[in-house]
Order: structure tokens, then C-alpha cells, then sequence
């Protein structure tokens, strides 16, 4: 077995693990990031696209925010439509802030490229990668990359590896507490080289299902709708969805509709998932791996971000003051907003999807009564932006 050291191991290179990489570079903290997939896997994977100031912010002090601030488009508002009734929000009024919208793709992309100019180093297609002796001085990983096996000796892990990872299933059952949610219905989304309906997204709740208009700039739209669970992507052609759209967005937006081929069309599950606590020893759960929300509030890819920006500053005081105390501050300082962020998460999803007789009769009218109250005041209304753009980070002790 061939062995290697570096400060901080890092496994998964998808946004979070590629984020703290180039921060902690920046630092001049070491990193080894270990991938199972190749780039141009991670890559294929059509996400998230709402990008809160926070993360936005981060990223260029990460040095890879160029692309994102020239090509990203600055909303400062959303819609939610109820029915017919479109209601803006308007994100920059009511709270001063804006959201940037750049695909998860994009700045992916844009990470990596960073991640190879500065020569960080990062294993793809790492196989059988297992970190050990967590609660140790001495955490290491092994993991296996073209049929040889190593052995990654690290001061801490850093587990960004999304929800089905490993770094998750090394703290012991009985020291971890699992919160999960399931939704009855699934996101069936569709992009197309069409512009979008409208210069801002679109929520929409109607009778027949959630649906949302999203955009990933002027030329490529991103469209949702709420489908059971048990359909396939395969039951829904393009007509077929585009015919649906129609049906669930507003009828004076749908007369921008421009419809075309899809160049991709997946069904996402929805749920929300927490782990707690998100650190064990050496061992700290970043993004996905600890938690996931249903997409509705635009919070997955956020609150990994914010993860990624308390785990850097306590890492920066570790290794700048020596102050290795610190490290506990993580889980409770990243799981206040996570929690804020499930929440926000669930309201949103709850409020705008139609549940059938999921939910009784007076369940639905408490439900349609709370958004009207919601949506006809302006403090109803900046509730909703506040959480929208995304709550402020905290700072450690
Ligand atoms: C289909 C889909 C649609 C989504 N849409 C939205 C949206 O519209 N808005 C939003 O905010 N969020 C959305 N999300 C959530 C958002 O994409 C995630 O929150 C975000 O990707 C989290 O980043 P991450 O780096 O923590 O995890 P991931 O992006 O999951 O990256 C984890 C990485 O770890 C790697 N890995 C896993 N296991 C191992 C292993 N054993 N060894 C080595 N590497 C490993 C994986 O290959 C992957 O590259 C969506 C998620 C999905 C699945």
C-alpha cells in the first residue's frame, strides 16, 4: 500500500468539497480531495441553479468567481403564483439583498478549472474510499485508483460526499439522530435551449400540481413539475410536459412560453434529510452528506455553502491560531442554519404542492388561508425574501 499525507482530506469533488478545497488553498492549508466518479461525471449532473449572496460571495473569495459575475444574472425578485394570482416578491425592496442565478453545472465547472491552475490535487474515479480512526490524532483514508491501494493521512476529513456517501455511515448509529421527511410526489424537470417565460422564476400552485419556472440565463430555461412518485421520465414526452406547463403557469405568463426539444428531462425525488451531529472527531459532515432538503426553497446547494464557509473558518483558526478547541463549534454553528434553511424548505413545499387527499379538508383550507395572509401583507412578503435570499452566516465564537 502506497501511503500519502496531507492536512485536510477531502472526499467528494462536487461543490462543497471543491469550494473548501480552493479556500483552504487560499490559506495555504493543504487539501487532497478523492472522487469516486470522473469530473465529467460530476459535471453531467443538472442541479440547483439559485445562488444566495453568501455563496456568491465565498466563491470569489475562493478565486473562482470571474464566470459567475460576468455570466450569472443578478434577480432581485421571484414570483409565487397562486393559481391565476401572480405575487412578486420582491428580494432587493423588501430585504436589500438578490440571488444570482448560475447553474450548478457552471460553477462546477468553474471550480475545477481553478482547483487544476493552482495544481490542488484531486483523485477521480478513487474507488473503495474509507476513512478510518476518526476519533483519532491520526485519521487516514484508504481508498484504491487503478487497481493500486493507498493510504491518506490527514489531520481532519472533510466528508462533502453527498447523501449516499461513506463519510455519513462512520459515525456510529447509536451517536447519530437521522430527521427525514418524504414527500409523496416527485420534481420531473425539463431544460431547454428556449428563453425563459419570465425575467424572474416563477412558483406556482395550482389544482393540478406545483409547477416552477426557472431559467439558466436568457437563452436556457429550466421548467418543474410536480409529478407522483411512481411516474417515469420515460411516460413524459416533451409535448406532454409542455402541454402541462401550460396548464399550471399562469395563463398571462403562458403566453410567453416558448417552447422547444428538451436537452434534459429527470425526476428528483423530494425529501428532507438532517443528520445530527454533522462532526464526529476528526470527521465533519459538509453539504448533502449531513442533510437535504426538497428543492422547493432553492436551499440544497446554499446550505452546503454555508457549511463550507463555518468549517472554513474554524480549519483557518486551527492551523493560524492553534486553537484546535474550535472544531466543536461546527455541528451547532452549521446546523442552526441548516435547520432554518429545512424549515424554510418545508413550508414552501407544503404551501405550493398539492398533497390529494393526503391532507384533509381543513388541513388545505388553514394551508390556502396562511398563504393568503402570507402573500396580501408586506411583512408576509418579506418574511418570504428574508429567507429567500438567505439568512446570515455566523460567525464562531
Ligand atoms: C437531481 C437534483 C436536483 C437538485 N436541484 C436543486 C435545486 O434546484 N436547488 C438547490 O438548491 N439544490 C438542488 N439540489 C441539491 C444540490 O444539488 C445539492 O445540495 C448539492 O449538490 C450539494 O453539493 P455537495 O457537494 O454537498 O454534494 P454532491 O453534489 O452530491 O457531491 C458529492 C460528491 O461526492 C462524491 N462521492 C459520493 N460518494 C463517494 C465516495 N464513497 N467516495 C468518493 N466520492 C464520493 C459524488 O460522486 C459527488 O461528486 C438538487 C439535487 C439533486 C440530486
Amino acid at each position: 500500500m502506497e501511503t500519502k499525507k496531507t492536512q485536510v482530506a477531502i472526499i467528494g469533488a462536487g461543490p462543497s468539497g471543491l469550494l473548501l478545497s480552493l479556500l483552504l488553498n487560499k490559506q495555504g492549508i493543504d487539501t487532497v480531495i478523492l472522487e469516486r466518479v470522473t469530473g465529467n461525471y460530476v459535471l453531467g449532473r443538472i442541479r440547483a441553479g439559485v445562488l444566495e449572496q453568501g455563496f456568491a460571495k465565498l466563491v470569489r473569495q475562493a478565486g473562482a468567481g470571474h464566470n459567475m459575475d460576468t455570466l450569472g444574472e443578478v434577480h432581485h425578485g421571484v414570483e409565487l403564483a397562486i393559481d391565476d394570482k401572480r405575487v412578486p416578491i420582491e428580494l432587493t425592496k423588501l430585504t436589500g439583498e438578490s440571488v444570482i442565478v448560475y447553474g450548478q453545472v457552471d460553477i462546477t465547472r468553474d471550480m475545477m478549472e481553478e482547483r487544476e491552475k493552482r495544481g490542488i490535487e484531486a483523485i477521480y474515479e478513487a474507488s473503495n474510499v474509507q476513512p478510518h480512526d476518526v476519533k483519532s490524532d491520526n485519521p487516514y483514508i484508504t481508498y484504491e485508483k487503478d487497481g493500486v491501494k493507498y493510504k491518506l493521512e490527514c489531520d481532519y476529513i472533510a466528508g462533502c460526499d453527498g447523501f449516499h456517501g461513506v463519510s455519513r455511515k462512520t459515525i456510529p448509529d447509536e451517536l447519530k439522530t437521522e430527521y427525514e421527511r418524504v414527500y409523496p410526489f416527485g420534481w420531473l424537470g425539463l431544460m431547454s435551449d428556449t428563453p425563459p417565460i419570465n425575467d424572474e422564476l416563477i412558483y406556482a400552485k395550482t389544482k393540478r400540481g406545483f409547477a416552477l419556472a426557472s431559467m439558466r440565463s436568457k437563452t436556457r430555461s429550466r421548467y418543474y413539475l410536480q409529478v407522483p412518485l411512481t411516474d417515469k421520465v420515460e411516460d413524459w414526452s416533451d409535448e406532454k410536459f409542455w402541454e402541462e406547463l401550460k396548464k399550471r403557469m399562469p395563463k398571462d405568463a403562458v403566453k410567453n412560453l416558448v417552447t422547444g426539444k428538451s436537452i434534459e428531462k429527470s425526476i428528483v425525488p423530494t425529501r428532507s434529510f438532517i443528520c445530527e451531529p454533522l462532526q464526529y472527531g476528526n470527521l465533519f459532515l459538509v453539504g448533502d452528506a449531513g442533510h437535504i432538503v426538497p428543492p422547493t426553497g432553492a436551499k440544497g446547494l446554499n446550505l452546503a455553502a454555508s457549511d463550507v464557509a463555518t468549517l472554513y473558518k474554524i480549519l483557518t483558526r486551527v492551523y493560524k491560531q492553534g486553537d484546535k478547541k474550535c472544531i466543536e463549534q461546527y455541528s451547532p454553528i452549521a446546523l442552526r442554519r441548516v435547520w432554518n434553511g429545512v424549515r424554510f424548505s418545508w413550508w414552501m413545499t407544503d404551501l405550493l404542492h398539492n398533497f390529494g387527499d393526503d391532507k384533509d379538508f381543513y388541513t388545505q383550507r388553514m394551508e390556502s388561508s396562511e398563504l393568503e395572509f402570507f402573500l396580501n401583507s408586506e411583512a408576509g412578503k418579506k418574511v418570504i425574501a428574508e429567507q429567500y435570499v438567505g439568512l446570515p452566516y455566523e460567525d464562531l465564537e
